[in-house]
């Protein structure tokens, strides 16, 4: 059930790195020259552009603002490689220019680092211009193929000739950083925003891409037009298929294989060299340097083992935060799977499931439940407010996001540039998004009886008003039950009655030529006490909590479902304490033992998001797998329990469960729930952001 995760952008830096051997080795140089050309001069060109995508990649989905850091991290590892090489240099006889230094890198494949750093602000730039950037990008790396591949054509128009001739004085190339990397960062940066690629379609336009890649070398190369071979016409759409195929199937990261990556790149030619010498002294160099496919095979394993040593080098490590250092949240993504599984097989086939993932997924972390529930199929979601529409947005959520609260009408145009969906309050807000001018789209909230947001279902003739203002495109009707949780006679009729309500709305508008787009009634209550269809057939439901695989309390539900909870929190031991019978402890020395008492200190407190008087309320804690009681007032960051009935007392930085399963003992959130004076909704929600969150079978 759960996929390993293969980190594939890491491990395919790590084959490009490789490609950049075989190009500066021309392993089957040996054996065709065709095959050589076709390796080294077509195929292998995809390397050193995929290292610009990934990295306008990660920069744009950092919105750029880590631009100076991997600029100033470039030139470091620059200026490390310029020493590195400088003995070559002077042994090899090239002084150390200030156009080698600035244009042409100092050694043959060090280019690529100054490139990158005149390239890296530039592509920021572009990114920032919107389309104007696209075309600029695009025009530049026209220029560049001109002077590349294309030479023997372009550069005969004498505009464009005079133009190369400029060029050529500052760089060897065309392949640098102002005409050909700008527009990969850029196509890197252009699937940050997008929705994740898929598979099939990716690796058919790698193959085409690389097919009418190869035609166009060949060709080029038949006809003896290149100057030098970086820049194809069919690199970029290769270069787009090729990258999306990966992050299609990329899942984590694995920095230890970046790291060899970027290593192999800067130090292969040493290793290059060190072969020939090493060749010279055996007396092999018909077998180490004249057979470039042994030349190939010997070069690059001694490249990666010497990235591993240098990557062994004892060196100061930075510290890094682990999420489960403190008191942390566990995300079961198995668990949110099954939930969405069973909540679909629930559902009428025709009845689509809007996961409600507001309050950053109720205390679950809105990112990761909202891509795992994407990647199951979901594409429709809702949140509360603006802002928690834009992190999804961000983080690469697609499909619809409809907010369910109240937006401010001035935000109009954030609610337009993140494709977000708004609900329309009452008649005066509809009016007033309308008013901004920019086009808005909407579902309108119809209020049944709960008397929170919507218009009153009574008011035909305002509903159908909001369907002809002008910016606001509704896209779906929908109302909210105030009782379906309610296990009495009376709520169960009411919300029965708030449902007749709302079919009879969407009937009236229906009636009067309008067409209500998606409709959707229930929350979690009302599929599990009114049933899947509440008797009607809704175009969606608009689940919150089951997804999370709790209830609310432990009042039983009409319709059950075997769910599973997605969370779990625990909190480390901080200190143990042995405490004689009659002292106090906490704030207002509230506990007083009665006994010789061994308390445990924990590292979690109510700005974690459980109350001040849990203690005084019942709430426990498993240490060890059994019940202890939590005594004292709960402090803002840390809590006391009472752990003297554990055979063995608990020591510090052990591990304290508070919602979820330790061994043999669990604790139900809605028993904790119950101990905090309320439902788990809020209980869930409130878990505060300075959490850890800790990942499970993602
Ligand atoms: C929060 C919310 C939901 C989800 O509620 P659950 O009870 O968690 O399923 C659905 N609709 C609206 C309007 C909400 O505010």
């Amino acid at each position: 059930m759960t996929r390993r995760a293969f980190p594939a952008l890491d491990w395919f830096r790590l084959l490009a790195a490789v490609l950049v051997v075989a190009i500066h080795t021309g392993p089957l140089g040996s054996f065709s020259p065709a095959a050589d050309l076709w390796l080294t001069r077509i195929l292998a060109r995809v390397a050193v552009p995929y290292f610009a995508m990934v990295s306008g990649y990660f920069l744009a989905r950092g919105h750029w603002q880590g631009t100076g850091r991997l600029w100033r991290h470039t030139l470091l590892l620059y200026a490390a490689s310029v020493l590195l090489y400088l003995p070559l240099n002077i042994y090899a006889g090239n002084p150390i220019t200030w156009r080698g230094l600035l244009f042409n890198g100092t050694f043959y494949h060090l280019w690529y680092l100054p490139a990158l750093l005149l390239a890296l602000p530039i592509a920021r730039l572009l990114a920032k211009a919107g389309r104007t950037g696209w075309a600029v990008a695009g025009l530049l790396y026209f220029i560049g193929l001109g002077g590349d591949s294309y030479y023997g054509l372009a550069g005969q128009l004498p505009g464009l000739g005079a133009l190369y001739e400029v060029v050529f004085t500052f760089w060897n190339y065309t392949r640098n950083g102002l005409f050909f990397l700008p527009l990969f960062l850029l196509l890197g940066a252009a699937f940050a925003a997008r929705p994740a690629p898929e598979v099939r379609q990716n690796a058919r336009l790698t193959l085409a891409g690389l097919g009418a890649m190869t035609a166009e070398g060949l060709a080029l190369h038949a006809a003896g037009i290149p100057r030098h071979d970086s820049l194809y016409l069919f690199l970029p759409l290769t270069m787009w298929g090729l990258f999306g195929l990966l992050l299609a199937v990329n899942g984590g990261q694995d920095r230890a294989v970046r790291r060899t990556a970027t290593l192999v790149y800067i130090l292969h030619p040493l290793c290059i060299v060190a072969v020939r010498v090493m060749a010279r002294f055996l007396g092999l160099r018909w077998l180490l340097v004249d057979n470039s496919t042994v030349h190939f095979a010997v070069v690059v394993p001694l490249s990666v083992a010497l990235a591993y040593l240098v990557q062994a080098l004892p060196r100061r490590r930075r510290a890094v935060l682990p999420p489960d250092a403190r008191a942390w949240r566990e995300i079961d993504l198995a668990a949110l799977r099954r939930n969405t599984a069973l909540l679909r097989d629930a559902l009428p086939a025709s009845c689509a499931l809007m996961a409600v993932v507001k309050a950053d997924a109720y205390g679950h972390g809105a990112v990761p439940v909202a891509r795992t529930l994407q990647r199951e199929g979901i594409c429709h979601f809702a949140v509360a407010c603006l802002a928690e529409g834009i992190q999804l947005r961000r983080a690469g959520i697609r499909g619809s996001i409809l907010i369910l609260g109240w937006t401010d009408p001035a935000l109009a145009p954030l609610i337009h540039r993140w494709r977000l969906c708004a609900t329309v309050a009452d008649a005066d807000h509809g009016r007033a998004l309308s008013a901004r001018g920019v086009p808005v789209r909407v579902h309108l909230a119809v209020d049944t009886g709960m008397h929170r947001l919507g218009i009153p279902a009574e008011e035909i003739s305002t509903l159908a008003e909001l369907f002809t203002l002008p910016n606001l495109r509704v896209e779906g009707v929908y109302s909210h039950l105030c009782t379906s949780d309610g296990a009495s006679e009376a709520d169960r009729a009411f919300a029965q009655k708030q449902t007749e309500t709302f079919v009879r709305t969407l009937t009236l508008l229906r009636g009067m030529g309008l067409d209500p787009g998606l409709t959707h009634l229930q929350a979690s209550y009302g599929i599990l006490n009114l049933g899947c269809t509440a008797g009607h057939t809704f175009g969606a439901a608009r689940p919150g909590l089951v997804l999370y695989g709790v209830y609310s309390d432990k009042t039983p539900v009409d319709h059950p479902l075997p769910l599973r909870p997605v969370l779990s929190l625990r909190a480390r031991v901080a200190a143990v304490h042995r405490v004689p019978a009659g002292e106090g402890a906490g704030y207002g020395l509230v506990f007083t033992a009665r006994r010789d008492t061994c308390l445990a200190v924990l590292a979690i407190g109510y700005a974690d998001g459980l109350p001040r008087n849990y203690g005084a309320q019942g709430g426990v804690v498993l240490l060890h797998g059994a019940r202890c009681p939590v005594v004292g007032r709960v402090c803002m960051d840390q809590m006391l329990v009472d752990a003297t009935d554990l055979p063995i007392p608990p020591k510090a930085g052990e591990c304290a469960t508070l919602i979820g399963t330790d061994g043999s003992g669990t604790l139900r959130a809605e028993e904790v729930a119950v101990a905090c004076g309320t439902i788990t909704n809020e209980l869930l929600s409130r878990l505060g952001p300075r959490l850890g969150l800790v990942v499970q079978n993602p």
